[in-house]
């Protein structure tokens, strides 16, 4: 059975931003000195950090011989506010990842969209870095009955710390929708005595994508050119490149709200995977289904001012319709 269970293939939206680029030399940082930097209680170094080299993937070591029960979805509990988010970093897909850069994209989700929409915010319950080796498609497959070596960095944190059980994970990743598209849905499978849940809603977002990227090499490593090549810049080659924030963006894009900070798009991928988690996956701005379920209510809101500093309602919502975040809003009774 594969991970789609969760139902949310949910490619993200803006599909013509292509690739990533690592991250700039001047953030490349030993890992343990990242892991150092976060003063966020919780915080866990998984893998082995001594030693490069991971032991080989054991596939007995992972499974269990119970079958899971796919059904069993962790709730979002919502208390005080908080929606609990854990963070996972596979710190060889990101070397350079740093706690502050990661609290800033949370600081942004919640700043941007999900505390001025749902009166909601998030409250991180523990960064983990984990040494998983380069993203191995080979590795991320989920079996029946058993759980892959992502889900099980994971599995093995809340083993330990059966308290803190999250209301959404988001793990930094470069698997190829991640990387292609910015991120995707996808929960995270525990193993069976872990918590009482078989499945923690998540989403997996690439930590180095750059929107609007132009002039990249394939790899979104190098930039070798000072206009556009192939996709880039709305498959627009030719087009004038710009530094902004450290990178090379499209002229056509400086001045969107979305290359405002480096950190924006994953920001607002986060509260993108969060609504699916809430809402299904037919809830895009864009899908037929929106206006539908809204009714009347959808005209109103498209009449409104754009709030905020965004330049679409699309970006205004997160690409999310936005019944889903007044919905998210009353569950959890925190109208007033
Ligand atoms: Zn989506």
């Amino acid at each position: 059975m594969k991970k789609a269970v969760l139902a949310i293939t949910a490619v993200l939206f803006f599909c013509s931003w292509n690739l990533h680029a690592e991250m700039s030399d001047e953030v490349q940082v030993p890992v343990e000195e990242a892991f150092s930097a976060c003063d966020i209680m919780g915080s866990y170094l998984g893998g082995d950090l001594r030693s490069p080299i991971l032991p080989a993937y054991d596939d007995s070591d992972v499974c269990n011989e119970k079958v899971f029960d796919y059904g069993k979805t962790s709730p979002l509990k919502i208390t005080d506010k908080r929606v609990e988010i854990l963070i996972a970093v596979n710190m060889d897909d990101y070397p350079g990842a740093l706690c502050r850069d990661i609290k800033k994209i949370i600081e942004l989700s919640d700043k941007y969209w999900l505390h001025p929409k749902t009166n909601l915010s998030f409250a991180i319950t523990g960064i983990l870095y984990g040494r998983l080796g380069k993203y191995d498609a080979d590795k991320d497959n989920s079996r029946y009955g058993k759980i892959n070596i992502y889900d099980k960095f994971i599995s093995d944190y809340l083993r330990e710390h059966p308290d803190k059980i999250p209301d959404y994970v988001v793990y930094f990743l470069g698997d190829e929708i991640s990387v292609m598209h910015g991120g995707h849905a996808g929960g995270v499978y525990l193993q069976p005595e872990v918590g009482g849940v078989a499945v923690i809603p998540g989403g997996r977002i690439d930590l180095t994508h750059i929107y609007g990227q132009c002039g990249y090499d394939d790899a979104g490593k190098n930039i070798i050119s000072n206009v556009s090549i192939g996709g880039e810049c709305k498959n627009k080659p030719g087009t004038p490149c710009v530094k902004k924030n450290g990178v090379q963006i499209c002229v056509t894009m400086a001045r969107s709200f979305m290359t405002s900070d480096i950190f924006i798009m994953q920001a607002i991928t986060v509260v993108h995977e969060l609504m699916h988690v809430f809402g299904g996956a037919r809830t895009h701005f864009d899908d037929p289904n929106c206006a539908q379920v809204m009714g009347e209510e959808y005209d109103s809101v498209m009449a409104k001012p754009i709030d905020g500093p965004f330049d679409s309602r699309f970006q205004e919502y997160a690409g999310i319709c936005p019944y889903v975040f007044e919905k998210l809003r009353t569950t959890y009774g925190v109208d007033q």
